[in-house]
């Protein structure tokens, strides 16, 4: 079934005769798999076609899996089959989802609730705004709310049991699940010997060490009052993640109010700045939900917390007044300004 998401390698090996003796030149191979409803790709530089497609199925199969595990959309993932114990005792969780819970815990402490994987209820809610477009009813908001809260989900990791406390909690890693998955695929790429990858699912990107002869992989940071396939920058990373979280994709307006799909847990209200955090970390799963997070803290609190992480980020409101907030270190990445055509 993987082979059905390959679209074509490039080439074969090219032989080199520069060096005394002939040595193969590895070749750019590129595949796409659609998973967790979005498309993932994996770009990779090998000598042998065999070697990228049986890498590369190994990558999207391990995409599949957590897809599998951590799905809130399928009634019968591990992460919905373990919601529906919420207010029960601790249930026992594989190492991948109990892995993804823990990073997830972690980001919520650190962002102080900002990111909080319990947010299903009221994400839930906000997904039906966005197809009605109607605002949720206050009292339907204030049950949903009654139930998030991140210190209400207890991790234990020596018995690797997750426990919701409260009767109808609910879990959604929709804000963590891409990087999460994006890190993983690129161990299995790493275990079937491939060094130099482009993991990517959506906003969320992993890079492994540089193309040949390159000092990275150019990444594009669109300008989001620009033409988003056409960025005014690039980022030249290696073995670095890089995710992207907005307003930009998916929002609904209601009465002149456009809200987003990433939700604050403090109001249980979508996000309503026109923006999108760009973070630069030295994991996927970090950049994913640090990005998450930051946008839900807004530029001054977000652009600190990136700080306190050590990763590096840039905060771009766009809107009436589009203004840039970077970390410190954000000018130091290596890049390049694309030539004008
Ligand atoms: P991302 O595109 O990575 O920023 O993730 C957005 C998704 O994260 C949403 O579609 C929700 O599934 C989920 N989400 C929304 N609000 C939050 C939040 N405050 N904390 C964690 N996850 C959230
Ligand atoms: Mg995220």
């Amino acid at each position: 079934m993987a082979a059905a998401g390959w679209v074509g390698a490039i080439s074969l090996a090219i032989l080199s005769s520069s060096g005394p003796e002939l040595r193969p030149i590895p070749a750019r191979f590129e595949f796409r798999q659609t998973h967790m409803g979005s498309e993932f790709k994996i770009v990779l530089y090998t000598t042998g076609e065999a070697q990228a497609r049986l890498a590369s199925d190994a990558g999207f199969a391990r995409i599949a899996a957590l897809d599998k595990a951590l799905s809130d959309y399928d009634p019968e993932s591990e992460l919905m089959r373990l919601c529906d114990k919420a207010g029960g005792p601790p249930v026992k969780a594989s190492d991948d989802l109990f892995r993804c819970l823990d990073q997830a815990q972690a980001m919520s402490v650190r962002s102080d609730g900002a990111f909080d994987a319990t947010i299903a209820p009221v994400v839930r809610l906000w997904r039906r705004a966005r197809r009605t477009r109607v605002l949720p009813e206050a009292e339907t908001l204030a049950k949903a709310r009654a139930l998030v809260g991140y210190r209400a989900m207890d991790l234990d990791p020596k018995a690797r049991t997750v426990r919701l406390r409260k009767p109808g909690m609910k879990l959604d890693l929709g804000g963590i699940a891409k990087g999460f998955a994006c890190d993983e695929a690129m161990a299995a790429l790493k275990k079937a010997g491939i060094t130099c990858a482009l993991v990517a699912g959506a906003g969320d990107i992993v890079v492994s060490d540089p193309p040949p002869d390159e000092r990275g992989w150019r990444i594009g940071v669109a300008d989001p009052e620009g033409d988003p396939d056409r960025p005014t920058r690039f980022l030249v990373l290696k073995n670095k993640a890089i995710s992207t979280s907005g307003d930009a994709e998916r929002f609904v307006e209601i009465g002149g109010t456009r809200y987003s799909h990433i939700v604050d847990p403090r109001t249980g209200l979508g996000v309503v700045a026109r923006a999108s955090v760009t973070i630069v970390a030295s994991d996927g799963t970090t950049a994913d939900a640090l990005a998450t997070a930051a946008y839900v803290l807004g530029h001054e609190r977000g652009i600190a917390l990136i700080e306190k992480i050590g990763a590096s980020g840039l905060y771009v409101q766009a809107g009436p007044k589009p203004k840039t907030y970077a970390t410190r270190h954000w000018a130091d990445l290596p890049g390049e300004i694309p030539a004008r055509k």
